[in-house]
């Protein structure tokens, strides 16, 4: 082909072109549920070897987990066909990489400092990685990342708002990125309901190289049931379906999410946590040890500190927990600290002001 014509042509990006051969030949499991599914009042079970004494829980869940789907397509406005559920959102970033990465083969790109499951789960599938380093400022080397893409690059994960780091992204770099990667851009929204900022799902239908995953463990205080959130366009959705475990999300995680999501006031646990964090920065900023804060759009801050391994087994000493991220990419003598209530924030500051 012309190479000046390939370059000024808009792209068509077909997602087909990016499936594992393997993927894209299997088909799914079909689960007893799948093949019969109509719910009647006299209608006797005997197809899934369930055990038929009820304990509440010996049938199967949906595998399909329509009423919460549907839930969550009304809390998010975003049609119900475009969305996977998996056990926890590392359920979701697996199922991306058996969907997308052929092993030894495929690469994926990942921004340090950033969360730590992309790489793991890089090396559990035998996927090669390619880390692009943030800016100084925890922001985006677009030109950086682009470069190095490769025909075999998968998947880019760019957790906005970051963690470690805290802060979001530049929507105009994300932009850039989702125009002009080639494979498909995951964009982890773990802590997107701490920010001001929209969620990604609104451009979903721009770009249909974008996946946004979201997850209940983080503002809706879920962390236990583990649910993880999915969205993305239809196409995708269908790989992702076809591959997953029938049964992923099991019943109590269904019946809790409905549960909480219904009640509908995570938005004051919101507020609370978001009142916390602007009292907990003020007051870190009075600790003399406390070198630098950075700014934060989640539940979470960076902090900088004179030495951080020290301040990390004092305040343990002390019988507070926090996480020591120094050793991570552009995080020298950092501490993470997760804002807790306003008495486990007090309890924080005051050991902070005891400590020499
Ligand atoms: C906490 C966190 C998650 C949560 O994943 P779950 O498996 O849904 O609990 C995902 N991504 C990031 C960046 C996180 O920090």
């Amino acid at each position: 082909m012309d190479n000046k014509i390939s370059r000024t042509k808009p792209q068509i990006f077909d997602v087909q072109d990016l499936v594992r051969p393997n993927v894209k030949k299997m088909k799914p499991y079909s689960s007893a549920r799948d093949e019969f599914k109509e719910i009647g009042a006299n209608m006797v079970f005997i197809d899934a070897n369930e055990n038929p004494f009820e304990t509440g829980l010996n049938r199967y869940p949906d595998p399909h987990q329509r009423e919460l789907k549907q839930l969550i397509s009304n809390i998010k406005k975003f049609p119900e066909s475009q969305i996977l559920l998996g056990n926890g959102s590392d359920e979701v970033l697996d199922l991306l990489f058996r969907a997308f990465c052929e092993p030894k083969q495929d690469n994926i790109i990942i921004l340090p400092p950033t969360y730590g499951m992309y790489k793991v789960l890089a090396e559990l599938n035998d996927v090669q990685y390619k880390s692009v380093l943030l800016t100084d400022d925890f922001q985006l080397k677009v030109s950086r990342i682009l470069d190095t893409a490769d025909e075999f690059s998968k998947l880019l994960f760019i957790c906005s708002p970051n963690n470690p780091s805290g802060n979001c992204f530049k929507k105009n770099d994300i932009e850039d990125l989702l125009q002009n990667f080639k494979g498909i851009v995951v964009i982890d929204e773990a802590y997107v309901d701490f920010t001001g900022e929209d969620s990604w799902i609104q451009r979903l239908n721009e770009f249909p190289n974008l996946v946004v995953c979201q997850t209940l463990s983080k503002a809706y205080g879920l962390a236990g049931i583990r649910l993880g959130m999915c969205f993305a366009s239809e196409d995708i959705i269908n790989i992702l379906k076809k591959i997953k475990p029938p049964y992923n999300v099991n019943q109590l995680t269904q019946q809790k999410a409905k549960e909480i999501i219904g009640e509908n006031n995570v938005g004051e646990d919101i507020q609370l946590i978001l009142k916390g964090r602007k009292k907990l920065l003020e007051d870190l900023d009075q600790i003399n040890f406390v070198r630098k804060i950075y700014p934060t759009d989640a539940n979470f801050v960076l902090v900088k500190v004179d030495d951080a391994n020290k301040r990390y087994v004092q305040l343990v000493e002390s019988g507070v927990v926090v996480r020591n991220r120094s050793n991570q990419e552009l995080c020298d003598n950092c501490l993470r600290l997760t804002v807790g209530t306003p008495d486990e924030n007090e309890k924080l500051i005051n050991k902070l002001k005891e400590l020499l």
